[in-house]
């Protein structure tokens, strides 16, 4: 017996490995607020040519790229058009408003995921009654619409509508990666068409922070502004920049079999009582999953797990959450499952 929780809480619960801990010590640093620390500007170079765009700039989290790229492209009172589940809607701490100050316009999508007439439908005559549409946000892979990846023609379609309007386009890219190993499609050709973009390292990549937002020169200009003005920018962040740089290195390629433990996880829990999931929605490291059985909702069930060893994250009444990472085996994944039907028997 071993008192170690398989943890499926979120793919933030990843802990930097030894290696990566071994390439943060050797860090070279400097002044990130003054622009001098090499590691910290070898990471925005390169996430700026991934992402096929002409500059970045390093920010502590994934929210600060969020709410950092809303007040660039935005004024007070300009709306902003996004799936209903998106990030920014639920989990920014009303930072659209409090920060940007602008209006968000949500979409009923499906799956986390709008298309091109849904956002047609959405787009306002200009009029002095109306909020000044200005900006069309995406997620790739969609957080709430259980890891979804957006088809290619579809992020397209929707850029190109939304140019066509006059609005900016943003894709918050918490997960491109995922979407990248999913699809094999590059993570600059799901970027293509956004104006702004940026992926997070303290997710499925394991660092123990930092997000990379990129975009135009005259973009990250006014980011950079932002990112002073909330407190942003940091000193010698070449530390964890390097955790960075190790996981474009290491820790891409491997969401592979985050994925397929995702699939696996999902037709195990397919197969138990008192649970319902649909295994083929399930298309990377995000597994949602309905509680149908009465004598449970998610806090009971996720409680009666976690005693057992295993921690589940609930995402409303009866809607849990699994999600697999770097510190999550295959052979986690049969424990969990164990555990789960353990649990919903007993
Ligand atoms: C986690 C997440 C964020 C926020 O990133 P942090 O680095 O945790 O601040 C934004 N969008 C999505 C879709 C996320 O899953």
């Amino acid at each position: 017996m071993s008192a170690r929780i398989i943890d499926l809480f979120s793919d933030t619960k990843t802990r930097p490995t030894a290696a990566m801990r071994a390439a943060m010590a050797a860090a070279e640093v400097g002044d990130e607020r003054a622009g001098e620390d090499p590691t910290v500007n070898a990471l925005a170079e390169r996430c700026a040519a991934l992402l096929g765009k002409e500059a970045a700039v390093y920010l502590p989290s994934g929210t600060m790229c969020n709410e950092i790229a809303l007040a660039a492209h935005c004024r007070p009172g300009d709306e902003v058009l996004c799936d209903a589940t998106a990030h920014i809607v639920g989990f920014e701490g009303g930072g659209p408003a409090a920060l940007a100050g602008v209006m968000l316009n949500p979409i009923a999508g499906s799956r986390g995921i709008f298309d091109a007439p849904q956002l047609a439908a959405k787009l306002r005559v200009d009029n002095p009654q109306a909020p000044r549409q200005r900006l069309v946000e995406v997620e790739q892979t969609a957080n709430l619409g259980g890891g979804a990846v957006w088809p290619l023609a579809t992020l397209r379609a929707v850029a190109e509508t939304a140019h066509a309007a006059g609005l900016a386009t943003h894709m918050d890219g918490a997960r491109l990666f995922n979407a990248v190993v999913a699809s094999g499609v590059p993570a600059a050709e799901y970027a293509r068409g956004f104006d702004s973009v940026w992926v997070d390292f303290s997710k499925g990549l394991g660092t123990p922070g930092g997000a990379v937002l990129a975009g135009s020169r005259a973009f990250v200009a006014e980011a950079r502004r932002w990112q002073f003005r909330i407190g942003g920018a940091m000193r010698q962040s070449g530390i964890i920049a390097a955790a960075c740089l190790y996981a474009l290195d290491h820790h891409v390629e491997r969401l592979a079999a985050d994925h397929a433990h995702a699939r696996r996880l999902a037709e195990g829990v397919a197969a138990l009582p008192g649970v319902a999931i649909d295994p083929a929605t399930v298309q990377t490291n995000l597994v949602y999953f309905e509680i149908t059985d009465p004598r449970f909702d998610t806090a009971t069930l996720a409680a009666a797990t976690l005693a057992r060893g295993v921690r589940l994250c609930p995402m409303g009444p009866r809607l849990m959450r699994a999600v697999t990472h770097l510190d999550v085996s295959a052979q986690d994944i049969e424990s969990a499952l164990q555990v789960l039907g353990d649990a919903l028997r007993g």
